[in-house]
């Protein structure tokens, strides 16, 4: 844990006490704060109070003696509208900050000070989780004490204090970005902007607007590392590269850039220099399938070549990645049937990825749908052999696929699994997966899409134990 010292003697209010919250009450509490809590949820609110924090609803707070509010990156902070503790602290002035902005003026209170910790920051709308755990896994394979955390894992105060070696990596949210007006990150990842959470954000331009501003926080002598295959992305790129901030590389798959790193035909190119050089063919990496984790490799290349001199380090490092849960994660195999864990893909442009990595899928979609549903899809609808539809968006995407795709509606996942699991051992096809890429939120039947993953692996693993009879 890092101890936050800069508001020591000092009353802090914390906001939402989940994982960021309560790590943050920890840290301001080591640091000599004195913490004052909230959350709607008792038994957040009982963890708080253990660890030292005074819990009372946020009405009866001192207002006037309270230096900050650190919100959680889930409350609103403007839209679709403040929630009433950010309209109160605005009305008596207090600022609104977020845990990352404890860590950052805890870790980088002078970004031009000798010796400190680096900070590799990642946002985008997919791939953050990836690109975070990959580039401290290069980082560590290549000898770094690599904290990483934020977004994913451990939060960003709940990693260790810097050592001689650390390099801290952080996944930011687009809500984070809006709280930490004070991370100065010495590189900075934008993978790809596409609409998600533009509830949240009020329009997509907005949403490209906060993801910018991590950007144009970067120290002037640090990089931003951008992908340019999505036009908010190449327009993000050309507008950073002209306003005098920290040099730019732009990351593509599928364009041979002039200057920058790309992928063609799944070959990573570094031409950050005077001509291109190959690094690694993708191709061989087996637990980074598809040209999106293509491109979370480019980056996590472009992101830690300033730190690992020597490419074929990075590319050993890149090949050895164990690969990270609930994406495109093998969950088990029944005769010729492969299971296919991708709980983490909560929007049509996550699932697009995985359905193009397959000829014959046995798909399981459905849940808390979100805005334009599976439409966007459709192109991709020829490898779909059935669909079983669960939760609340199964009838909306039952409507999608009507005349183009078989389907039924399965309701809960147990049953969807089991359904998809006898069609496919049926199935004339030679190598049938059953993939959970649901296309929705999860929050209408599990509590997060981990919670929806592992229910996914454990009804294979019961599977697994009475294999289904394959068609002769
Ligand atoms: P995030 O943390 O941004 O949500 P993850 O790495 O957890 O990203 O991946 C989320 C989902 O998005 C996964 O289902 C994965 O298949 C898909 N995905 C991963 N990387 C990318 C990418 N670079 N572009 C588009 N989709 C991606």
């Amino acid at each position: 844990m890092i101890p936050v010292r800069s508001f020591a003697n000092r009353q802090v209010a914390v906001f939402g006490l989940a994982r960021s919250g309560l790590a943050s009450v920890c840290a301001l509490k080591a640091g000599g704060a004195d913490v004052f809590a909230w959350d709607e949820k008792e038994e957040l609110r009982a963890a708080a109070a253990a660890e030292g924090a005074t819990v009372m609803p946020w009405q009866n707070w001192s207002w006037d003696k309270i230096a900050a509010l650190v919100l959680s990156p889930g409350v609103p902070l403007t839209h679709p509208r403040p929630h009433d503790v950010v309209v109160k602290a605005k009305e008596v002035g207090v600022e609104v900050i977020g845990d990352i902005e404890l860590f950052a003026r805890e870790i980088h209170p002078d970004p031009a000070a000798p010796g400190r910790a680096p900070v590799i920051a990642i946002t985008g709308t997919n791939g953050k989780s990836t690109t975070t755990v990959l580039i401290g896994h290069i980082l560590s394979a290549c000898g770094f004490d690599a904290q990483a955390g934020g977004n994913i894992g451990k939060s960003a105060l709940g990693l260790a204090p810097s050592g001689l070696k650390t390099i801290y990596v952080l996944e930011v949210s687009s809500y984070q970005i809006d709280l930490s007006p004070g991370l100065r990150p010495d590189v900075a990842i934008l993978s790809n902007i596409t609409p998600d959470h533009i509830d949240r954000h009020g329009s997509l331009e907005n949403y490209a607007a906060v993801k910018t501003r991590l950007l144009k926080q970067t120290v002037k002598r640090g990089l931003n590392v951008v992908g340019v295959d999505d036009p908010h992305g190449a327009a993000i790129f050309t507008k950073l590269t002209s306003n005098g901030g920290a040099p730019c590389v732009p990351v593509s798959v599928g364009k041979v850039l002039g200057r920058g790193v790309f992928v063609l035909d799944g070959v990573l190119y570094d031409a950050q220099s005077e001509r291109a050089t190959k690094v690694m063919d993708l191709k061989a990496v087996e637990h980074l399938p598809g040209a999106h984790n293509w491109q979370n490799a480019a980056l996590a290349y472009a992101a830690t070549k300033p730190y690992v001199k020597d490419a074929r380090a990075i590319a050993a490092a890149i090949a050895s990645f164990p690969g990270l849960a609930h994406r495109i994660e093998d969950v088990g195999r029944v005769g010729k049937v492969r299971f296919v864990n991708d709980s983490k893909a909560t929007n049509a442009d996550a699932t697009e990825r995985a359905l193009v990595c397959f000829p014959d899928i046995f798909w399981i979609a459905g849940g808390k749908p979100k805005e334009g549903g599976i439409t966007p899809l459709a192109p991709h609808f020829s490898r779909v052999r059935k669909a079983y539809l669960i939760g609340e968006a199964a009838n909306a995407f039952a409507a999608t696929l009507e005349g183009k795709v078989a389907y039924e509606i399965s309701g809960t996942l147990e049953s969807a699994t089991a359904s998809a699991a006898a069609d496919a051992a049926q199935s004339p096809a030679p190598a049938p997966v059953v993939l959970l890429s649901p296309a929705c939120a999860s929050f209408d039947q599990f509590r997060d899409f981990e919670q929806r993953g592992d229910a996914f692996r454990s009804f294979v693993a019961k599977l697994a134990a009475t294999p289904v009879r394959e068609a002769s």
